[in-house]
């Protein structure tokens, strides 16, 4: 399987150098040549644990990984780090199922891929018989942050840098970062949101004098973010492991379609559940839930994408984005693989903020359905599915729930509904206590037992952990900053 460019499909390069690079040189995103389709019938698949799932989806996309060092990789990524053998549980509450994907280390569905990218990168590492040295620099939200910090601490030839915007991430998040140990990570707060985080990193990476000053130190480039496809692939396993629960369970029939809700930022975990789909899985609708930074909204609606509107800062911080990164590479898909078409699409957003897509582009959106859900209608979300169930959604998770519901009653659609559940309610104390309408405390480390309390959940030890550990990252800077900070953490 080779892996081609969104802006030049006559680049051909092997799994390997795609997982390696992390993002072409011309400035796009890789992919497959073509979507596999799986050989396995879902009788093969329902009987696998997650490892073996796992693996038998990887190994479509890795095809020059050796069985045993995929499944080497597998076996390192989903062991006790996360809280359960299911690794993402199905949970049934009220008329819906929540994939619970926030039960690794970090509590928050950023550990499903990047507890395996490590494993994937020095294998391709090895592979290639490099003695590099691979610099991985990574822009967050919030969750990706801590999540790669995790995954790549103390792993030999690898190095890390984490940047994250100083006013917008939750405090839980902030402090899980700028506490986190390892000789190989740094940690940098930037004066700006995320975009500017995300475009800051994507310049570093086309700065071709950088480039050259790390080359000559033996260093290599590359990236933990959703644009590298060794992070994109792990994510389509858990809507397979999804659908296969409600099997098991019979909450379903053998080829019986669902619709999957994803809350929306960066485009990739629902850019995941597409391939899912390609590959075969009984998908119906994929519903793209944004806050109300409601870019993908009006994308998916009116076929216009536009990022000249105010940045809004929310209570579901890891989606506080304008610019969703691997749209791109549906934009490729939907074109009919048309790079020089994807490629003016994106130099229009880089240049005025907007682009439209043609009406054939358009028409291929019919799997999807994007909506939006306001503050006030995230907080009332919480609060009624608590008081309904007993259950405590993150408010990212009640995004998804709540632009679900209008989805239903525009539609009035039945179908059996999987919600991606992407991070645990303790990490975002603040808002989901004032959601439940608990006592307010001065910081979210306080509001941890009133929340565990009502949820009748215990306090994940991680957390818990985090108040009386020692900052270690204090660092801060501006956009501009950035390449220095690199090149003194490099010593380069
Ligand atoms: C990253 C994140 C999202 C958004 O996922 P994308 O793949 O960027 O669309 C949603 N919820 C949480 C909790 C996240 O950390």
């Amino acid at each position: 399987m080779n892996y081609i460019s969104t802006r030049n499909k006559n680049l051909k390069i092997t799994p390997c150098q795609a997982i390696l690079q992390g993002i072409s040189e011309d400035g796009g995103l890789f992919l497959p040549e073509k979507i596999p389709t799986l050989k396995e019938t879902f009788h093969q698949l329902v009987s696998m644990d997650y490892k073996d799932l796992a693996f038998t989806i990887m190994k479509y996309f890795f095809t020059d990984f050796e069985e045993k060092e995929l499944r080497n990789c597998i076996e390192k990524a989903y062991d006790d780090k996360f809280d359960t053998p299911f690794i993402a549980p199905v949970v049934k509450k009220s008329d819906v199922y929540f994939l619970e994907l926030f039960h690794g280390p970090t509590l928050a569905f950023k550990d499903m891929a990047l507890s395996i990218l490590p494993h994937l990168l020095t294998t391709a590492l090895n592979q290639q018989k490099s003695n590099k040295e691979i610099l991985i620099l990574t822009a967050t939200s919030g969750d990706t942050g801590k999540a790669a910090l995790e995954g790549f601490s103390n792993i030999d030839s690898i190095k890390i840098m984490v940047f994250y915007p100083q006013k917008g991430v939750s405090e839980i998040q902030k402090r899980q970062m700028i506490t986190h140990e390892g000789d190989n990570t740094r940690v940098i707060g930037i004066e700006g949101n995320f975009d500017d985080a995300q475009s800051g990193v994507k310049k570093l990476f086309h700065d071709p004098k950088l480039r050259e000053k790390l080359e000559q130190n033996n260093i290599l480039l590359s990236s933990a973010n959703s644009i590298n496809i060794g992070r994109l692939v792990p994510q389509i396993v858990y809507y397979f492991h999804g659908y296969l629960s409600l099997l098991k369970n019979d909450e379903i029939h053998f080829g019986e379609n669902i619709n999957v809700v994803v809350p929306t930022g960066n485009f990739g975990n629902i850019l995941a559940a597409y391939y899912a789909k390609k590959m075969g899985l009984p998908i119906h609708k994929l519903i793209c839930a944004s806050n109300e930074n409601n870019v993908l909204t009006d994308f998916f609606q009116r076929g216009e994408y536009n990022i000249n509107r105010p940045f809004k800062m929310t209570i579901s911080p890891s989606m506080d984005i304008l610019i969703s990164s691997n749209l791109e590479r549906l934009l490729f898909e939907i074109s009919g693989g048309n790079d020089l078409l994807t490629q003016k699409l994106i130099s229009s957003l880089q240049s005025k903020g907007t682009y439209t897509i043609t009406k054939s582009m358009k028409e291929k959106l019919e799997d999807f359905y994007g909506e939006f859900a306001q503050e006030k209608e995230v907080y009332e979300s919480i609060s009624k599915f608590f008081q309904n169930t007993g259950y405590v959604m993150d408010p990212h998770t009640a995004v998804a729930y709540q632009v679900y519901k209008k989805y239903q009653g525009e539609t009035k659609d039945n179908t059996k509904t999987l919600i991606a559940s992407t991070a645990s309610p303790f990490k975002f104390g603040k808002s989901v206590g004032k959601a439940l309408g608990l006592k307010l405390a001065e910081d979210d480390f306080e509001m941890l037992s009133e929340i565990s309390e009502v949820a009748k959940l215990e306090i994940p030890k991680n957390i818990e952990e985090l108040k009386n550990k020692k900052i270690l990252h204090p660092f801060s800077c501006t956009k501009e900053q950035m390449q220095e900070m690199v090149k003194d953490f490099m010593k380069a």
